[in-house]
């Protein structure tokens, strides 16, 4: 098959009649049509990526604003297998803190562990550990260059006959197995191998570099952590936001010693001077950890993204529910359109499109990737849920928590990176010029079960289209557009209705 046939998808002929019109549609616009199918939902696979990088087991991904995504979202997101994004409205030092608490949720690869020195007493150790309430008692011991000598473990201590006069010297084990640059399917094989609760990792010149432990290694490679998102250490992925400004090479540098996994440019304009120059700044500072840039809505910028070397592209201009852009400022693309231009003008180039904004139901994650998105990046939707940031308020006998744009008034007075994503960075009080809104949602619970409930949906809709990847689903999708009246009889039309757990009608 020649290179062109192969990347030819049967919706082109779809769009490509669109855009003749000078038509872009949206998610309300268009439904896909169904094939003959021998894929049931839960036959369904939902891999997919987030960036060159990084894969991701369901292809969702929380926003980055300050009522959506902190550590507590970005964990349950990553143990559903998606990924969340931990927002720049905080100082560069409270971002990374919760970049931390993402990583340490889920360790198994422990780069800092607490080491003891030969000489140390032991029963000085023992007190430490008590009083530090360490629940752990094997620890590797070090010389004066961090060279690894020996191991102690709960054993050794136990079997001390002599607290107080024997050192760490008297008692540690000497015999010891480590390795060199390995990742948790190696540690595990080889703890499981050589019966070896702690697995040091030291480089050539035998300097400990860190250490595997049993229980988490364990955790992760049985079924206890099957379906997470995780890096090659083992610890739960997580994606920082990050502006273009020179405070953020400093925010940079702190996002990565803590071991963030991609780094998001989020701006509301991505084709950008400034947006470019960061993107080349932090592939060439930080070559190992990804890079997702945006937003954009047109095919030129997708591809000038792409030549500035970014790992991913964020697509969406308008389309988020707390969005006043395209009204405010009379710009945008709607979506449906925007993401599959942008998606066409980079195919095979191997480099994820994220959805991002504009998504009310289920369905629309199916039309999103279907377009070409390899993953979709939702707000509202996971708002309003136990793990967003913010207090649950009881209005008018309702438990709501607060939704808000970062481009709203209250999020730009609150923090200088939501101005400076509106280009508005030297603006204060009654000169800003807000390009979204605030709201009071709902509250809806643990966000697993929104995530259940969204997967779902995709996975019934792929079962209709006859995909069992979402690869397929690209391959095999076709759209038909709907009149207004197609669009009414879509949603239920019925007197007293009540809400289902995966449909309200959206206000
Ligand atoms: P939603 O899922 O439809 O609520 O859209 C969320 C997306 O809206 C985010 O991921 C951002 O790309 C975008 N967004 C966030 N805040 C604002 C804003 O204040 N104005 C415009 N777009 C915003």
């Amino acid at each position: 098959m020649t290179k062109k046939k192969e990347n030819a998808r049967k919706c082109d002929d779809f769009f490509k009649k669109q855009s003749r019109q000078g038509l872009a549609l949206g998610f309300g616009d268009i439904r896909l049509r169904t094939n003959f199918s021998e894929i049931l939902p839960n036959q369904t696979k939902l891999q997919s990526s987030f960036s060159r990088n990084i894969a991701i087991n369901i292809p969702i991904i929380s926003s980055p604003m300050d009522t959506v995504t902190e550590s507590k979202m970005a964990i349950a997101m990553a143990k559903f297998g998606g990924l969340g994004v931990i927002h720049k409205g905080l100082s560069p030092e409270e971002q990374a803190a919760q970049v931390a608490k993402v990583k340490h949720h889920l360790s198994a690869f422990i780069a800092e562990p607490i080491c003891v020195k030969g000489g140390d007493k032991v029963g000085d150790i023992l007190r430490m550990r008590d009083q530090k309430d360490y629940g752990f008692s094997s620890f590797p011991v070090v010389d004066g260059e961090r060279r690894l000598i020996g191991i102690v473990t709960s054993n050794d201590f136990e079997f001390c006959d002599d607290v107080e006069g024997k050192t760490i010297f008297d008692i540690m084990s000497t015999d010891i197995i480590s390795a060199e640059h390995l990742d948790v399917k190696g540690a595990y094989q080889m703890m499981q191998e050589r019966h070896k609760k702690i697995l040091p990792i030291t480089d050539r010149g035998a300097v400990l570099s860190g250490i595997y432990t049993w229980k988490d290694v364990k955790r992760i490679m049985t079924n206890d952590a099957q379906g997470y998102s995780l890096d090659k250490n083992g610890s739960l992925l997580v994606g920082a936001a990050i502006g273009v400004t020179g405070d953020d090479k400093l925010r940079a540098e702190l996002l990565a010693a803590k071991g963030v996994n991609v780094f998001v440019v989020d701006t509301a304009h991505g084709n950008s001077r400034d947006v470019f120059q960061m993107v080349q700044y932090l592939k060439h500072s930080y070559p190992d950890i990804d890079v997702v840039a945006g937003n954009v809505s047109e095919a030129k910028a997708a591809r000038n993204l792409l030549d500035v070397g970014v790992d991913g592209i964020r697509v969406g201009q308008g389309p988020g529910s707390i969005c006043t852009t395209r009204i405010i400022a009379g710009i945008g693309h709607p979506q449906v359109s925007a993401i599959y231009e942008c998606a066409k003008a980079i195919r095979g180039s191997g480099i994820p499109i994220c959805a991002d904004g504009g998504i009310e139901y289920s369905g629309d994650i199916t039309i999103a990737l279907a377009a070409g998105a390899e993953s979709v990046m939702l707000g509202k939707l996971l708002a309003g849920t136990t793990e967003s940031p913010g207090l649950v308020l009881f209005k008018n006998g309702k438990s709501v928590k607060v939704y808000r744009g970062m481009g709203s008034l209250g999020a730009m007075l609150d923090n200088k990176s939501s101005r400076e994503r509106y280009g508005q960075t030297g603006n204060t009080g009654d000169k800003l010029v807000p390009e979204g809104v605030e709201a009071e949602i709902a509250f809806k619970g643990d966000v697993a079960n929104i995530l259940f409930q969204l997967t779902g949906g995709l996975r019934s809709g792929m079962g209709y289209v006859g995909a069992s990847s979402l690869y397929q689903l690209q391959k095999r999708a076709d759209f038909c557009r709907m009149s207004s009246s197609g669009s009414a009889e879509s949603h239920p039309h019925v007197e007293g209705m009540q809400d289902a757990p995966n449909y309200r009608r959206a206000n």
